[in-house]
């Protein structure tokens, strides 16, 4: 997979990512637009929270049954004569796809996460195959040599004039005048010339789905482009690409789903196209009539693992974004510093769960600290559309990662942590010194223009440095932890 994380941490990608102007304006403008259209879709219906409820129970349910309905599935595809193949690990799931690309040179892609996850596209490449993304948003990042940074808005992390600069370089034409910057309809306009020309060339076209309906034995597939209809009709072969885990019951369960989904994306109340691929379709004479080759392929990579235990309850995610578009840690440094396919909070625990079916060493050590980039403040569990966790899923993962023998790294945090173990364990020492804390801090809250509030304080300067700590907030919240010890 081709990385734009440094290779370095979270922490250290992040602190880059707060120092790039061009990033920080970009996710200044989508973020706000974001929230507005989600916020507004939401407020204009009566029945939300009801929504929200039915999509969380279709979730659950579909989640609870995936094994009967995933065999419900591979039987009602098969019976229309769609291949249905399993997939273990990355590994064989590449090597699927390769095996059903074999001969052929020109592949078009719909946007796909699970195929960033596997790192189809490099494995394609190598075999000498032409693979063109097809979504606007991978276009660009392809064309950057980049992964995705958001999971409905893969190019989000871009600006117009970087859109511009990189279609230049890529497609030639004649150059503007200094600094002048196209419009985005030119651009748009510009990708579409050439994605056209890749759809009437293209030998196989794998997409994802946003669904896998058991009771139809069909795949859903909701996108705005067009692109994904196009990628699996116009290529001779269709191949979806699917997490086991995106499976439901029946094409009304799908609708439920639905209903929350585009609103909590991108704020509409419908993607602008919803298809429906299975192995026979409607002919102009109304009958039933068997569709091209097509084959779905159904990844594990971890999902199963996670089925029944701690983490059971993050198979239910819909993939709508919400919870980045919400996070106060995602919205200021963005998808990359993430350093994986899955940023924001799901990414928070997704990453490090499915990169431990993986064999790739660094990246599970790099995702492992994942977990920790939280402030808690609870606002993607609060707009999660079904119901997920993902405070209390992050904070089971922080205490696993403690537990292992490597997870408390650094002199200074093992001191912490032993200073803080001293304390719990002694509840007199613990209230003694806080008292002796909270009269300093009263004490140093008296500096001029900080009334009530300390500038700086030794040990957490980086924290201080972009704000004060509140005095009275901060007393009310050690005495509550006092009440717990
Ligand atoms: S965790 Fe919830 S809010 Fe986040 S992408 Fe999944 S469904 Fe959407």
């Amino acid at each position: 997979m081709t990385s734009v994380s440094s290779g370095k941490s979270f922490h250290d990608d992040a602190a880059a990512a707060l120092q790039n102007p061009s990033l920080q304006a970009a996710l200044d403008k989508a973020g706000a637009g974001f929230l507005a259209t989600r916020s507004r879709a939401f407020a204009s219906i009566e029945n939300a929270q009801a929504l929200c409820e039915a999509a969380e129970r279709v979730r659950t349910r579909a989640v609870h049954d995936m094994a009967d309905l995933l065999l419900l599935f591979e039987q009602r595809a098969r019976a229309q004569g769609v291949s249905v193949h399993w997939a273990e690990t990355a590994e064989q799931a590449r090597s699927i796809v390769l095996a059903l690309c074999a001969g052929k040179r020109r592949i078009v892609k719909g946007k796909s996460m699970a195929s960033e996850e596997i790192e189809l596209n490099e494995a394609l490449l190598q075999a000498g195959a032409e693979v063109v993304e097809t979504d606007l948003g991978e276009y660009i990042v392809q064309l950057a040599e980049e992964i995705p940074s958001h999971i409905i808005a893969p190019a989000v992390h871009k600006t117009r004039a970087q859109i511009d600069a990189l279609f230049r370089h890529h497609h030639g034409g004649r150059k503007t005048p200094e600094g002048r910057v196209r419009s985005s309809q030119t651009l748009v306009e510009e990708a579409r010339r050439i994605i056209r020309k890749k759809f009437l060339r293209a030998e196989v076209g794998i997409t994802g789905t946003n669904m896998l309906i058991a009771e139809r034995g069909a795949a859903l597939l909701l996108t705005n482009e067009g692109n994904g209809d196009l990628s699996a009709i116009m290529a001779e072969r269709h191949i979806v690409l699917a997490g086991i885990e995106r499976i439901v019951a029946s094409e009304k369960d799908a609708a439920a789903v639905l209903r929350v989904l585009a609103r909590s994306a991108t704020g509409q109340s419908l993607g602008t196209y919803v298809s429906l691929y299975g192995g026979t379709g409607r002919g102009t004479d109304g009958t039933e009539k068997p569709r091209k080759d097509m084959h779905v392929v159904l990844l594990d990579n971890g999902r199963s693992a996670m089925h029944g235990g701690p983490w059971h309850d993050m198979l239910r995610c819909i993939r709508c974004g919400a919870c980045l578009n919400h996070c106060p840690v995602y919205t200021s440094v963005g998808g990359h510093a993430y350093g994986w396919v899955y940023s924001g909070p799901m990414g928070k625990v997704l990453s490090p769960l499915l990169a431990e079916a993986g064999t790739d060493a660094r990246l599970k050590r790099r995702v492992a600290a994942l977990p920790h980039a939280s402030s808690f403040c609870g606002r993607c569990v609060e707009v999660c559309p079904v119901g997920i966790p993902l405070t209390s899923l992050m904070r089971k993962l922080r205490n696993r990662h403690f537990e292992r023998p490597q997870g408390i790294k650094g002199w200074k945090t093992r001191l912490g942590c032993l200073g803080v173990r001293l304390l719990f364990a002694h509840p007199r020492l613990y209230r003694s010194l806080l008292a002796l804390a909270l009269r300093l801090l009263k004490l140093a809250a008296r500096g001029k223009g900080h009334v009530g509030r300390v500038a700086w304080l030794p040990g957490i300067g980086g924290w201080t440095k972009t704000r004060d700590l509140p005095v009275n907030r901060s007393a009310r919240a050690a005495i509550t932890l006092l009440d717990d010890v």
